[in-house]
């Protein structure tokens, strides 16, 4: 094993986006959670990581949901949680109007566009349960969504300032909004903290880690891996899975 401690993003990094994850690919993440940590990072909620990746993820995997502001043991007890409050999630879906004013999409429901997750308000452009092939067409290169908060920097500047609040891109289609500076690579440090784990014995695995990705704040925390889909991943680990 070249590491001790896995983490690992969730769309497209160990499943398809919003899928669930592959038998073969669920047998490999198995073996591995039996020879060193395995902590999955997703802007997902809890329900939608542990529905994707099986019953056998409790007890065998830890879970930084929604960007890692509710962590989750591997037992799946609470290890912490950061709410927002009213006025965050009031400010919050304020923004979220004015970026659907600057990209109007035709959606197939307007009442599934925002998503109040408690640490996390997501928005999803087309919907957060609308067809897989659909969301994946809409900005596969994130160009779209970087637009949208280029040109709205003076609003993503307020949200900062005075609500405490950041945005990343995420998923395929989203927005996510939470507490400024709680970000994936915030959070992957602060398990390894809590865990007294050696940051050199730590790996990050993600497709988006490159600049404007919602992988890219991990990077300078730990090592990182990039990888193109999920069918890179599995083929990294399973390269020394087998010896
Ligand atoms: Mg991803």
């Amino acid at each position: 094993m070249p590491y001790k401690h896995f983490f690992f993003d969730l769309d497209n990094t160990l499943t398809r986006s919003k899928s669930p994850i592959l038998p073969e690919h669920e047998q490999i993440l198995l073996d591995m959670s039996r020879q060193a940590d395995v902590v999955v990072v997703s802007g997902s909620s809890e329900k939608n990581i542990w529905g994707r990746l099986t019953d056998l993820s409790k007890g065998n995997y830890y879970s930084l949901t929604q960007n890692g502001n509710r962590a989750f043991d591997k037992d799946r007890s609470l290890l912490w949680e950061r709410l927002l409050s009213p006025s965050q999630k009031e400010a919050a879906t304020k923004f979220v109007a004015l970026a659907r004013k600057h990209t109007p999409t035709v959606v197939p429901d307007e009442n599934d566009l925002l998503e109040d997750r408690g640490c996390q308000m997501a928005f999803s452009f087309i919907g957060q349960h609308a067809d897989i092939d659909l969301k994946e067409k809409f900005d596969p290169d994130f160009s779209k969504r970087r637009a949208v908060l280029a040109d709205l920097h003076d609003e993503v500047a307020l949200l900062e300032s005075e609500h405490g609040l950041e945005i990343t891109i995420g998923g395929t289609t989203n927005l996510d909004i939470y507490l400024k500076g709680m970000n994936k690579g915030h959070n992957t440090g602060e398990l390894i903290a809590l865990r007294g784990w050696q940051k050199e014995e730590c790996i990050y695995i993600g497709d988006a880690l490159f600049p404007g990705g919602n992988d890219e704040t991990v990077v300078g925390v730990i090592a990182t891996r990039p990888v193109k889909d999920y069918h890179e991943t599995y083929a990294y680990l399973t390269s020394f899975l087998a010896t």
